[in-house]
């Protein structure tokens, strides 16, 4: 099933067309109507009628999180307040949270493009969508509410956390689509098996998961665990929520809805154009967003796009996996790793769970890696030879990944500390850097 097969499976040429008209229509409303662009582009030199085709968009300066910050709380809205109907915001882990507003239309446009990836999943109205996304100023609860009832699913607003009622509740209520973040889901399957409870026991045929970073791995350790297939869903609040892509059947990529989301990859360092389908920093611009128009966003997530033909039949661009971010990058003794590589080194590994930290030390001026990860149920602890062959695999394994040598701690289970809401901790940086 495709939601809406004109725009989905659209040529290459038409969706140029209908970009660049509506590129034009978003950089000419931004500059009239948002101080903080015609600020940015009249001291750049740039104007609205400057852009005349796609490529001209890189004569556009970029905007930053630190721009959305320093624009808080509604300095980038489009329209007037009145007409703005919801608020959500960034965790703010770091300073001021970013601002993201909503016109009715915004809303439609979040619905429509969530509807179209769910559809794409195969669900349908005869679903029943479990929802354990925070419901909140965090965007992923909202955004999976919005399209589910907009393709007709039943959708259960559970949101994180109460981990015996949503299992209750899949049982009860026969659940089809489970939503959930990866660290969330492996809770939620830990205590599945801990009750005795097996997934043909549960009505699931789908898992939709996001907003946390994650391997081909440990998506492969959570259908295991489902035994269903899982989809990943792409999205930030800055530029909407989740829905900006999602993945299909073909799981080799996420299709991106490159009709409101215009799609660059850049150098992050010489922040120029790279080639299509080489990796790079992905950068966003809302195409169609009312409210609180954004243009040229710089995600920081690291992946690659690519226009083909997809075997699900659409002609979306496709958008590989999130492969780590610009500034999640860890530098270790000069050496540039992401948490990802760890993960994907450890999960190839047969022995242990997804579950595992990754702690750096500089005793002495010199950085140390030490990687904790929890052995399966199933490991004897006692037995220290199958230990020792497991942790020795396991170093082995990241030194190829990232060629840095690792101190590999491996413990039992369930003894790295659970979240039972929002996301899991991986890295724990104890340099003192900066
Ligand atoms: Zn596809």
């Amino acid at each position: 099933m495709i939601w809406d097969e004109k725009i989905e499976c659209m040529s290459l040429e038409d969706m140029r067309e209908l970009q660049l008209k509506r590129l034009q229509d978003v950089v000419t409303r931004a500059f009239n109507e948002v101080p903080y662009y015609h600020k940015r582009y009249t001291e750049a030199e740039v104007y609205p009628e400057d852009i005349q085709c796609l490529e001209d968009i890189e004569k556009l300066p970029f905007t930053t999180k630190t721009d959305l910050r320093a624009s808080y709380p509604f300095g980038l809205f489009a329209v007037d307040q009145k007409e703005i109907v919801e608020i959500h915001t960034s965790s703010g882990t770091t300073g001021k949270p970013t601002v993201s507003g909503y016109t009715k239309e915004d809303l439609d446009t979040w619905a429509e493009v969530m509807a179209r990836g769910m559809t794409m999943m195969g669900i349908g109205e005869d679903d029943i969508v479990q929802n354990t996304h925070g419901y909140g100023l965090f965007t992923g609860g909202f955004g999976v509410h919005y399209g589910g009832q907009k393709i007709g699913a039943t959708v259960i607003p559970i949101s994180t956390g109460q981990t015996l009622r949503q299992i209750e509740l899949m049982k009860d209520f026969g659940t089809t689509m489970l939503i959930f973040t990866p660290s969330y889901g492996l809770h939620i399957a830990e205590e599945l098996h801990e009750m005795g409870i097996k997934p043909s026991d549960l009505n699931l045929k789908v898992i939709g998961f996001g907003s946390e970073s994650w391997t081909d791995e440990m998506r492969q350790s959570i259908e295991e665990k489902f035994e269903v297939p899982a989809y990943n869903i792409y999205g930030l609040t800055e530029v909407m929520g989740p829905g900006v892509a999602m993945e299909c059947d073909q799981q080799n990529g996420l299709h991106l809805y490159e009709d409101h989301f215009y799609p660059e990859i850049i150098d992050s360092k010489t922040l120029k154009h790279i080639p299509e389908g080489q990796s790079g920093e992905l950068v966003l611009t809302t195409l169609t967003r009312v409210g609180m128009p954004i243009i040229r966003f710089r995600t920081h997530d690291v992946t690659s796009i690519k226009h083909e033909k997809c075997g699900c039949g659409r002609t979306l661009v496709k958008m590989s996996k999130i492969t780590g971010r610009t500034d999640d990058m860890l530098k270790i003794k000069g050496v540039s790793v992401f948490p990802s590589q760890i993960e994907k080194a450890l999960l190839s590994i047969k022995g242990v769970e997804p579950h595992y930290q990754i702690i750096l030390t500089r005793p002495d001026n010199l950085d140390q890696i030490e990687v904790k990860v929890e052995a399966s149920p199933d490991i004897f602890f006692d037995n220290v030879k199958e230990l020792v062959g497991i942790r020795d695999k396991l170093a082995e394994a990241i030194h190829d990944e990232i060629g840095l040598r690792v101190n590999v701690n491996l413990v039992e289970p369930k003894t790295i500390d659970r979240v039972d809401a929002g996301k899991a901790v991986r890295v724990i940086d104890n340099r003192n850097l900066k």
